[in-house]
């Protein structure tokens, strides 16, 4: 029988009242004895059930406060000098601050980790003086033991992947930084084995995007010292999220562990391939990551004995332990809640709680099971039976779309003459993202209604008398192209997967975003097909009330497929292309509608880059294919924008050109020289608005600002070409500093004009 054994367990609870307490915190409701007291039960709580499934290597110090990299810069004492920390435990106010900013210190900087939608804090190294301020896996491990006698295996960022994703020094200062925290890990590790500790999880999921010699040096002087100093205690050397590089070197670090990702789909096919064909050395165990923490679909337990199996010939059975693939952070905690899905899809699918069933069951070798393995097989089976996953109409209209190449009438050149004679824009035009500020009036309207209380007619006449207002604002600001304002829109994914079939929505499906920020992604789960018009109305509404033009906006097929769970039956890229199909059908309504202009937002092409650049210009073609297959079939006198938010797009460019949208708004206020410098080596040949103010902050940008943004971006961006536009949509804004802001955007960009 071989061990069980999870990354990590989700934060958040049943009800998300890990959620709940840390805000009430915040603001001041919960002190903090009480917070302290409300996460120590949810913790607990979590253990026990991890104890009571049948987990051997139960998983500690996985817990936050907001978030694991956080929490080990705290622990080592990195805090920037501006939260105005003098050393010593670092205070929970300090903590928060870092995380959330207060009025006289911005907030550390955030962003994904690794491929995934959980966002975690940026450590900042620079000016810090790393000292140990309290073993936190220690206090976890002891916690387990002594509470519930559980013989935890506390995790930790390990050194190399916490460096690597750390700002604030220069790479040349790597090793300096690894001298200043190796005594620190040691520290910790010696304390944890003294306490009794026999495993360690270590996380380096850096392992899995590329590894050039250096870091393979710093890796084996990381271990090599661990192993030295404290040569009782095993570490789990753990990778996730795809295949390990460098399988052969990783192999022979001194560690008692390894653990790979062998989830379809993530890091089986790379893995398995490094294992049949180096074997796995004989002084190791192997952490087996077979049920996959990404997704959420119930495993085939049939197909995960065979797994097992064939892995038991390349590590004995003491020396296998079963695991997730990653931590289960990344999917909702039970689908047993569930009770408004197609019972063909609530059968199939296995959220946190489900997984550590099948985590236990497999590691059993599914002794005493067979009825868990018949039922797994029946689930999945009835779900491959489902007539939404077999919609003929859609296999064959997709396969002709894909048959054919994606592409505009005429190229950009002619286009752009036809454009200009029919729109008759001014030079630098201004037009805003889509969005307009969601008060809580508009958010209490779409409640009202969706719960019955209020009729359609009453709801739609209420979200013209939005939209006659808004036209007007913007008529009198003076902006050139308009937009309706969004306010029938939640969400820029739900608001289509509603309309579309194929998508289901969960009750309860919530994951942790960042810090006490939860999302409820859709699931795609049949073939996706366009039902009816689903922004006509809206649009055309608006545009019936102005003779500016207002453009239709859409979110894009790949930002739907990246901001969703997907079904595992079909690839990623046939999943985009129905979805591409079918926001191509909505582009036609629109246009068909005399709709002028369609913007289709992208703004999750970025986030979905693979973890290996070997990779990236496949999943970029991909993307660009969709998009082209959205918008192609457009006259050339309609004119397509897209947009897309952060600011890292150096390495893509080539690939937004490929996308041929007539229009791009890109966010990029917030590092407005670094996106120059990408266009100075690259003219854009096409139109181009680099968003001129951030809108993440209520502060009004005065008009020299953006008069002076302009200015700078027209240095190396054809004047001809150029759009003014904030960085995003203004939805999370209030209206008085919209209007203000916009006002003063429109002024900048007169006074732009009249330079010209
Ligand atoms: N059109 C969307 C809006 O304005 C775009 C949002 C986004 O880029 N994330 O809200
Ligand atoms: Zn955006």
């Amino acid at each position: 029988m071989a061990n069980s054994s999870v990354l990590g367990y989700p934060r958040i609870g049943a009800e998300r009242e890990w959620k709940r307490a840390i805000e009430a915190h915040w603001t001041g409701k919960l002190g903090e004895e009480e917070l302290h007291r409300s996460l120590r039960e949810i913790r607990l709580a979590h253990l026990r059930k991890l104890q009571a499934k049948g987990i051997d290597l139960i998983p500690v110090g996985d817990f936050s406060y907001y978030d694991h990299m956080l929490d080990t810069a705290a622990m080592f004492g990195i805090v920037p000098e501006r939260f105005g920390y003098e050393g010593g435990s670092v205070p929970l106010s300090v903590y928060y601050a870092m995380a959330r900013g207060t009025h006289s210190a911005a907030a550390c900087e955030m962003t994904k980790w690794f491929n995934t939608n959980y966002h975690y804090i940026v450590p900042e190294l620079g000016g810090t003086n790393p000292a140990l301020t309290g073993n936190r896996p220690l206090r976890a491990y002891l916690e387990a033991k002594e509470e519930l006698g559980i013989e935890g295996k506390p995790v930790i960022v390990g050194p190399l992947t916490f460096l690597k994703l750390s700002k604030g020094y220069e790479a040349a200062e790597t090793d300096l930084w690894l001298d200043r925290l190796l005594p620190l890990y040691v520290q910790v590790l010696t304390e944890l084995s003294g306490a009794g500790a026999k495993w360690v999880q270590i996380d380096e999921p850096i392992l899995v995007t590329k590894l050039d010699e250096i870091d393979l040096t710093r890796l084996r002087r990381i271990f090599g010292t661990f192993s030295q100093a404290v040569p009782g205690l095993k570490l789990m050397l753990q990778t996730y999220f795809d295949s390990v590089e460098k399988y052969e070197e990783i192999a022979r670090l001194p560690v008692a562990g390894i653990g790979l990702d062998l989830a379809r789909g993530f890091g089986r096919a790379g893995n398995l391939a490094a294992l049949r064909e180096h074997g796995f050395p004989a002084d190791k165990s192997l952490g087996a990551g077979i049920v996959n923490g990404r997704g959420i679909w119930r495993s085939d337990l049939e197909e995960g004995l065979a797994l097992i199996e064939e892995l038991k010939s390349i590590v004995p059975d003491d020396r296998l332990i079963v695991q997730t693939s990653c931590s289960l952070l990344h999917v909702p905690v039970s689908a047993a809640r569930e009770t408004k899905l197609p019972p063909e899809l609530k059968q199939a699918l296995a959220f946190a709680d489900e997984k550590l069933d099948e985590v236990a069951y497999l590691a059993r070798g599914g002794e005493g099971g067979e009825a868990a393995r018949a039922s797994s097989a029946a689930a999945l089976e009835a779900l491959r039976q489902s007539p939404a996953r077999q919609r003929l109409d859609v296999r064959q209209a997709v396969e002709a779309m894909a048959a054919k190449e994606p592409k505009r009438g005429a190229p950009f050149a002619e286009r752009r003459k036809l454009q200009a004679e029919r729109f008759g824009l001014p030079l630098l035009p201004t037009t805003t993202i889509g969005s307009f500020p969601q008060s809580a009036e508009v958010r209490r309207a779409r409640r009202l209604w969706r719960n019955g209380e209020w009729p359609q007619e009453r709801y739609d006449a209420y979200i013209r008398e939005q939209i006659d207002h808004w036209v007007a604002l913007q008529e009198e600001i003076g902006l050139d192209v308009l937009v309706h304002g969004e306010f029938e829109r939640t969400d820029m994914v739900e608001f289509f997967g509603e309309k579309l079939d194929g998508f289901a929505f969960t009750q309860f499906g919530w994951v942790q975003s960042y810090g006490s920020r939860c999302v409820k992604p859709p699931i795609i789960y049949g073939d996706v097909a366009y039902r009816e018009a689903m922004t006509v109305k809206e649009t055309v509404y608006a545009q019936s009330r102005t003779k500016r033009p207002v453009k239709g906006m859409l979110t894009g097929p790949v930002t739907i497929l990246n901001w969703s769970f997907v079904r595992d039956d079909l690839s990623r890229e046939q999943v985009a292309q129905q979805l591409a199909f079918a926001l191509r059908q909505e582009v036609e309504a629109l246009e068909r509608a005399g709709i002028g202009m369609i913007q289709v937002d992208e703004p999750a092409v970025r986030e979905g880059l693979p973890l290996k650049p070997a990779e990236h210009a496949g999943y970029l073609k991909r993307a660009v294919d969709a998009f082209r297959q959205t918008t192609c079939t457009t006259a050339d006198r309609t004119q397509i924008h897209t947009h897309m938010c952060y600011c890292e797009f150096h390495d893509m460019i080539e690939s937004i050109e490929a996308m041929d949208a007539d229009v791009i708004s890109i966010e990029s206020s917030r590092s407005h020289g670094e996106m120059l410098s990408s266009f100075e080596t690259h003219a854009y040949p096409l139109g181009i608005g680099l968003g001129v103010y951030d809108i993440h902050s209520p502060r009004v940008p005065s008009v020299e600002e953006m008069a002076s943004q302009i200015e700078r971006a027209l240095t190396v961006l054809d004047p001809s070409l150029f759009w003014i536009n904030p960085d995003c949509g203004l939805k999370t804004r209030g209206q008085e500093e919209t209007v203000a802001a916009l006002r003063n955007m429109a002024e900048a960009a007169r006074r732009a004009r009249e330079r010209f």
